[in-house]
């Protein structure tokens, strides 16, 4: 299984040996280690599920149409078909048979956990019975969630995302046309204002029961992008364990407030930016793939097509055997990537001069072992003085379908790697290396099934530091 592993995953989830970082206490590790959105690491082997069960919404986002479908499309909202508590429960238990990887099932739209309060809690509560270890996550706007904090305490779920955009009522008017409360619709700078202060209220309240908290914010230039510095102030005042800043997401085929009126998203570098002045805030994720609200899989991989409502089977009955042996090899390569981890970022402070960016081509575990031309997306490092540092993913186009590529996927590809210096993959033929070269662009698949810290610095001493040459 092990060879799986290497080879980006085997087909049958984890736990790891790794004892907890020396900035965390293990009691939060203990909740953490095993999910693949609140721990960088864990989202190497661990996989999420969403199941779209609670489409009623109590609010408006000018991002969002609870309307539109494609199943190509992968963004927060989108879902192919909406689940019975009953029919999630037969797909949890199908998708924890075959997938071992997964550890973490979420309900995160489109639609919102905590106001279609009853179904989540069906569906928690049956899935929880037959399989006790899965870690419960949702993901609310925060308008209905001081509601709920107590039944969802009582519920061992420990993981709840708060989408905050704002602070400022005034920028929120901007974001909301409206809000449903207490029976009545609301609207502008008031309903703004009644969003805020209940979701500031229900993130002090589950900070004091211990449940962990990540805050999404969606950026959105020249409305919230620099206020999101604010708001990472106050979520980092209030408990909130990570800030998770993403790009919006705006096309007009989608038919969003912001696609039909021409509001454009940020760039990668205009993310990054954003994201490097909130260093030293609350802490960032920054490995988030903006999920389809049905997503099966590793982060950045979708098999929920797999898992479609006419492929599952009436009867249902969980195996732990394929987790419970995943966990095994998972704990045992995991210790061994900590300590290479470890030892490749010492090795980059102690030499580094110069930071640039990397990207790598992986399937999971973490390592390079992705084909260039499969790639659907590329996870990028910065490498440097501060050692080793994932920043975030670029999505691309796959270049490669049955053995050719087209010139205009590998111009989008190459567009997607701006500011990329470097890439590393398991495999990359001469015509796409040679025009990433023309663009800047060093490609190499010397490293192909190495671990990606290992391969980082030896790329990095190699062509940046001037102490060792590239492998040939
Ligand atoms: S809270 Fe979620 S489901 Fe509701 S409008 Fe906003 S993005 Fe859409
Ligand atoms: S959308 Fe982001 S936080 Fe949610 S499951 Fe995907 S990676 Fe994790």
């Amino acid at each position: 299984m092990r060879a799986k592993l290497s080879n980006g995953g085997c087909s049958s989830s984890s736990c790891g040996s790794s004892e907890a970082p020396r900035d965390m206490a293990p009691e939060i590790w203990e909740k953490i280690k095993d999910h693949p959105c609140y721990s960088e690491e864990a989202h190497h082997y661990f996989a999420r599920m969403h199941v779209a069960v609670a489409p009623a919404c109590n609010i408006q986002c000018h991002y969002c149409n609870r309307k539109y479908d494609c199943a190509n499309e992968s963004r927060p909202g989108v879902v192919s078909e909406k689940l019975t508590p009953d029919q999630a429960r037969r797909k949890v238990v199908t998708v924890a048979n075959e997938v071992p990887q997964l550890s973490v099932l979420g309900i995160a739209g489109p639609g919102d956990a905590c106001y279609d309060w009853k179904k989540t809690k069906a569906t928690f509560s049956a899935i929880a019975g037959e399989i006790p270890d899965i870690k419960l996550c949702i993901s609310t706007n925060g308008l209905a969630l001081p509601d709920h904090v107590d039944e969802l305490a009582e519920m061992n779920v420990d993981h709840v995302t708060v989408t905050i955009n704002m602070v400022d009522p005034e920028i929120g008017a901007k974001i909301y046309p409206w809000i449903y409360y207490k029976n009545k619709r609301w609207f502008g700078v008031e309903a703004s204002e009644i969003l805020h202060e209940r979701q500031m209220l229900g993130l002090e309240m589950l900070a004091e029961r211990g449940i962990l908290t990540k805050i999404n914010s969606v950026m959105i230039p020249g409305v919230n992008d620099e206020h999101l510095i604010e708001v990472n102030r106050w979520v980092k005042e209030r408990g909130a364990f990570l800030h998770n800043v993403m790009p919006l997401i705006s096309d007009p085929v989608h038919g969003t407030h912001y696609g039909l009126t021409g509001q454009r998203g940020p760039t990668a570098m205009e993310l990054k930016s954003l994201q490097d002045k909130l260093d030293g805030g609350a802490k960032l994720m920054r490995h988030c793939r903006q999920c389809r609200a049905d997503a099966v899989g590793l982060l950045g991989e979708d098999r929920g097509q797999e898992f479609t409502l006419d492929q599952l089977p009436e009867q249902v009955s969980y195996d732990p055997a394929k987790r419970a042996a995943y966990r095994e090899v998972v704990a045992q390569e995991r210790g061994d990537h900590v300590a290479a981890k470890s030892a490749a970022v010492e090795e980059v402070r102690a030499g580094a001069a110069q930071s640039f960016l990397f990207a790598v081509a992986t399937k999971g575990g973490g390592r390079v072992n992705e084909h260039f031309g499969h790639a659907r997306e590329f996870q990028v490092y910065e490498v440097g003085a501060k050692g080793i540092e994932f920043v975030g993913h670029r999505k691309v186009e796959q270049y490669c379908l049955g053995g050719f590529g087209e010139d205009a996927t590998l111009d989008g590809v190459i567009a997607a790697l701006e500011g990329v210096s470097f890439v590393l993959c398991a495999k990359i033929g001469d015509c796409p290396k040679d025009m990433l070269k023309a663009a800047g662009i060093e490609a190499s698949d010397d490293w192909a099934f190495e671990y990606i810290e290992t391969s980082l610095a030896e790329a990095y001493r190699g062509k940046f530091g001037g102490q060792v040459a590239l492998r040939a």
